[in-house]
């Protein structure tokens, strides 16, 4: 009789045992099925920011993207010049008596200035004050008055930072400095939402935060994530078409953001050692993260094509394609390998 129950008993362990394989194997077949293309866009940081890789598994696939797009809106909010609450407007409020930043401030202000060291000056997140200049004549539509450019000018100088590790305590050295992270807070935020898919487990992905482009691992085959270099005259068309996989490509030009006036174009970009717009038409820079390469293109920009080359040929992993007003292409000795298609333009000396 104890037997008899006994293996009854034993008999619905075993077929419990049985419905809970199947169903665990009905779980993974749904998972592990061929990976699928998800792509999403959203409209974030003043520009559209597209998010693809290739995942099995819809929800894992949801949960991630949502994690990456959270990350942008975060960094957003941290960075942004436009929000009167975000940390960045804090910190040009009270930077000239000292502002004890946040880790995260803190370390993307060091890594800027340490760029700007990098590149001679060329970029320099100080521009604050050149930056509200040319808003006030772009939204007055004229061109920026050379004498408040002067004035603003003057107060712009990353060496006027001072940086104290410890406290995290960021001061300026002179009243009415102000820092902008427009060449570098779209990268950075590309290089967040990367980290955020990577907590997810997709390891390779494209992200396209409106010209700054992080492409990490490949597609399932193996294959690199094509990346479009616009033609900065014909907008809608690609000048050449890169191959890319673990690195990022930004672009910076002044087609994207000028203002028109007396028949002369004044870019958004300036050159922080005369004060004076820049008149770059188009840098790519390629770099290893896209924090680099967002701050390094408009330091391209800025340097002109010579200096811009040597100054690629001289960094590690950093490749730099310049194309001028008149279709000329100058470009740094490895960026030929990212080519998949050659670059419409005429290579110049
Ligand atoms: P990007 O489109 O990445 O080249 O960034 C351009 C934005 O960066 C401008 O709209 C300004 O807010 C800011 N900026 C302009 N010139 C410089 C510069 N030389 N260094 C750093 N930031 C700059
Ligand atoms: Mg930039």
């Amino acid at each position: 009789m104890n037997r008899d129950i006994f293996s009854r008993h034993d008999y619905c362990i075993l077929i419990c045992a049985g419905l809970c394989l199947l169903c665990v194997s009905i779980f993974m077949c749904g998972c592990a099925g061929p990976p699928v293309k998800h792509s999403r866009t959203r409209e974030q940081m003043g520009t559209f920011v597209t998010i693809t890789f290739y995942a099995s598994g819809a929800r894992r696939a949801d949960i991630a993207m949502e994690s990456a797009f959270d990350e942008i809106d975060r960094v957003a909010s941290i960075m942004s010049a436009y929000d009167p609450g975000s940390e960045l407007n804090r910190l040009n409020e009270s930077g000239w008596s000292g502002y004890e930043a946040s880790d995260e401030l803190f370390a993307v202000i060091e890594r800027s200035v340490s760029i700007s060291e990098m590149t001679g000056g060329a970029f320099d997140i100080t521009v604050g004050p050149l930056v509200d200049e040319w808003k006030k004549a772009k939204s007055q539509d004229r061109a920026p008055g050379r004498s408040a450019f002067e004035t603003a000018g003057r107060k712009v100088g990353y060496e006027k930072i001072s940086l104290d590790g410890e406290t995290k305590t960021i001061s300026f050295g002179e009243p009415g400095m102000s820092v902008d992270l427009g060449a570098v807070a779209k990268g950075y935020a590309a290089d967040c939402a990367m980290e955020a898919l990577r907590r997810h487990g997709i390891e390779s992905a494209i992200i396209d935060a409106g010209g700054d482009v992080l492409a990490r691992g490949t597609k399932p085959g193996g294959e690199a994530w094509s990346v479009a270099v616009l033609d900065p005259r014909r907008h809608s068309e690609a000048a050449t078409i890169l191959e890319v996989r673990d690195a990022a490509v930004a672009t910076s030009g002044d087609y994207r953001r000028f203002i028109e006036s007396g028949g002369r174009k004044y870019s958004h970009i300036f050159d922080p050692r005369t004060g004076r717009p820049s008149d770059c038409v188009s840098a790519t820079a390629i770099a290893p993260d896209a924090t680099l390469a967002d701050a390094l293109s408009t330091a391209f920009c800025v340097m002109g094509p010579e200096e811009a080359v040597r100054g690629a040929d001289g960094i590690a992993d950093v490749e730099v394609l310049i194309i001028d007003n008149s279709g000329n292409t100058f470009s740094s000795e490895g960026f030929g390998d990212y080519y998949s298609q050659p670059v419409r333009g005429r290579e110049a000396d």
